[in-house]
């Protein structure tokens, strides 16, 4: 047997063995009912109430969103058949790009094929072009952010998370005349807590540091028009990198990157994760921009986002479920052991039609296990209820040894 073979047999025995295999439940969206999806169970197939989408505003399945799409494909197929640089680049790609600029108020902003891409891609990019950067990164930051950070030939420095006296010692105690990034999140998609970006600009200031911020969790959701928390808090000309997707708030696809004109530029020629790559299908880039432009211009979807998360939280809490105050539209409730996140996640599924994904190590730490909930304006006051109901059932044990 090849040794990779052996390798796989090995590594699934132990993954299963430490709970960690991974199994997939499918789920068809019903558009017209989001967030209500059918699955098949026993060869019928039933409704299924969805508490854990990242489409926060239930963007991907607006009539206009659909529409753009729709037409899109009518008039220009599937796929774009190409690179930017080979035939893959139309009309849409570019007024995509001159929106997201304009969102963020930069001078640019550059397409990535998802979020993850264009983390990786500009991080590892930026990194590779200047021997000695210094680095500095939240420690809960995400995967694809050290997937651009790991590897690279620069000293990393984790700092605690949202912790400024913890940056600012590492900032101390790094070369001065070293080049410097700060790389972080605003609004954090596990513990729904946002990052004191002001203050990490301050810090960024008074050490020359670039500011590199994912401000994936938040665009759509945040500020007057969507532009994410930099927009909210007014600090976004004092981000250098603002990096976002149009997969979550916007309810599409893609990833992308907001900048100054000569970064753009430079990673546009460059990032090797950019320019070997087919672009975003017109399909893709005309749904996000339809999703772009209503999401800019309704802040009352913004606002009903908020309301939601709010009620849903007052109504958890009063009912004496478990959950975790936060800052964010993220509504975790808290399990706190691995076993039975999944058996709850699982009875809700089997027994109350509702899908909430269950939150294990190594995503948060052992014994802050949890459900996490993301509320969307489409999700009715009757679901809540149905949702308290259910809690209240597959946690009866564990409320009892509470209380
Ligand atoms: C989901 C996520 C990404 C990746 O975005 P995709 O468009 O889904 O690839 C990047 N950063 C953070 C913090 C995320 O949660």
């Amino acid at each position: 047997m090849h040794p990779f073979r052996l390798a796989c047999r090995n590594g699934l025995s132990r993954i299963r063995a430490e709970g960690r295999y991974r199994t997939f439940t499918p789920l068809k969206k019903q558009a017209d009912r989001f967030p209500v999806f059918t699955t098949v169970q026993d060869g019928v197939e039933r409704d299924v109430t969805v508490w854990s989408s990242n489409d926060y505003l239930g963007m991907g399945v607006h009539p206009e969103v659909i529409a753009a799409a729709a037409q899109a494909a009518a008039t220009m197929g599937a796929g774009a058949g190409g690179t930017r640089n080979i035939a893959g680049t139309s009309h849409l790609h570019d007024a995509l790009e001159a929106e997201l600029a304009d969102l963020h108020g930069k001078d640019a902003a550059l397409l990535f094929t998802s979020g993850f891409v264009a983390n990786q891609a500009a991080l590892s990019t930026m990194l590779r072009t200047l021997p000695g950067w210094h680095v500095f990164s939240d420690a809960k930051n995400h995967a694809s952010m050290i997937a651009g950070i790991k590897g690279a030939p620069a000293t990393v420095h984790i700092f605690a998370h949202n912790d400024l006296a913890d940056l600012e010692r590492l900032l101390l105690a790094a070369p001065p005349g070293a080049p410097k990034l700060i790389a972080f999140e605003s609004v954090y998609s596990m513990d729904g807590d946002i990052a004191p970006i002001a203050e990490i600009c301050d810090l960024a200031d008074r050490f020359n540091a670039m500011t590199y911020l994912d401000e994936v969790h938040a665009v759509g959701l945040y500020g007057e028009t969507g532009g994410g928390v930099s927009e909210r808090d007014r600090v976004a000309h004092r981000i250098d990198i603002i990096e976002g997707t149009l997969a979550k708030g916007f309810g599409c696809h893609g990833g992308y990157i907001a900048a100054d004109a000569e970064i753009v530029d430079f990673l546009r020629s460059t990032a090797a994760g950019f320019i070997f790559t087919t672009s975003l299908p017109p399909t893709t880039a005309a749904a996000a921009l339809a999703s772009i432009r209503h999401v800019r211009t309704t802040p009352s979807r913004r606002d009903a986002l908020h309301e939601r998360a709010a009620t849903l939280k007052a109504r958890l809490a009063a009912a004496g479920l478990p959950v975790i105050p936060t800052v964010s539209h993220i509504v975790p409730v808290h399990v706190g052991d691995a076993a039975l996140c999944k058996s709850i996640s699982h009875r809700l599924f089997e027994e109350f039609a509702i899908y909430a994904t269950p939150i294990n190590y190594p995503t948060v730490p052992v014994g802050e296990e949890r459900l996490r909930l993301t509320p969307c304006p489409l999700h009715t006051d009757a679901m809540m209820d149905e949702l308290v109901t259910a809690l209240r059932s597959v946690l009866a044990e564990r409320l009892q040894r509470a209380a």
